[in-house]
């Protein structure tokens, strides 16, 4: 079975994930930033694709000390697997994703990969080959179970969310959505990818709950089947 899959992603009140020039904005507040931080440490493994990686340079770490203590009092590692999606094996050697912080890391890349850059990373994080161009997002998480990760969260960006969305394997959603219009019809939004055309294909979702939180509002979604 593959793990359950929860997204969290920050955006503007227009829906935008950052800026045209794929710049990070700071979204949400300190209140949000704790929960984020509180989800994070309650799963098993941290994903992003490449785009996000070579935007952000994120470490993908528990923040908090006192959730960090209790992930290790559970005998857990003190931070979640991280895990990148990564066809072309592009994420720099040097990248924080690979070095802050103790702890396991996945590159889950495809056979289009170049096999020098696979060794490299294999000096970092276990390196899983699924798929043949792009990666096999199903084949991943079957992978990923298999490494005892049963509780999945994505960071991010709009391309892998649209990937996962696509292929049906998102659980729940959370979005915060803040009192800043960033705009641009090239900005990323939370789902990227080509889209969907078809009434039919569009992924329906069930309002768990909305919540006032810092100058915005949270939005608890699940992830429903297409109608
Ligand atoms: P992304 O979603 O992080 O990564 C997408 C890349 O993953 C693809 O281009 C592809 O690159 C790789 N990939 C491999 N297999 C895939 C598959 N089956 N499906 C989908 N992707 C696959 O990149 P992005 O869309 O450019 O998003 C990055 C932007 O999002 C940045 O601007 C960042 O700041 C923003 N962001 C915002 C938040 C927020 O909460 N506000 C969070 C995270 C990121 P290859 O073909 O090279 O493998």
């Amino acid at each position: 079975m593959r793990p359950y899959v929860v997204i969290n992603a920050a955006m503007s009140a227009d829906g935008k994930i950052s800026t045209r020039e794929r710049r990070q904005v700071k979204i949400s507040g300190t209140q949000d930033f704790t929960r984020v931080d509180r989800l994070k440490a309650g799963c098993d493994a941290v994903m992003v694709g490449i785009g996000t990686v070579l935007a952000d340079d994120p470490s993908l770490t528990v923040k908090s000390e006192d959730c960090r203590r209790i992930r290790i009092d559970r005998g857990t590692d003190e931070h979640p697997i991280r895990v990148v999606v990564d066809s072309r094996a592009r994420t720099p050697p040097t990248a924080s994703v690979l070095h802050k912080g103790p702890g396991k890391r996945v590159i889950a890349v495809s056979k289009l990969a170049d096999e020098n850059r696979v060794t490299e990373l294999r000096n970092h994080a276990t390196v899983i080959v699924a798929g043949e161009e792009e990666v096999d997002l199903r084949m991943l998480l079957m992978n990923l179970a298999e490494l005892g990760i049963q509780r999945l969260m994505v960071e991010g960006g709009g391309t892998l969310i649209a990937g996962l969305i696509s292929a049906g394997l998102v659980d729940e959603i959370y979005t915060f959505i803040g009192n800043i219009l960033i705009g641009g019809k090239d900005a990323p939004t939370l789902v990227d990818g080509p889209g969907w055309v078809n009434e039919t294909d569009f992924c329906r979702l069930i309002l768990i709950e909305a919540h006032r939180m810092d100058n915005g509002i949270l939005l608890h979604w699940k992830a429903g089947l297409p109608e």
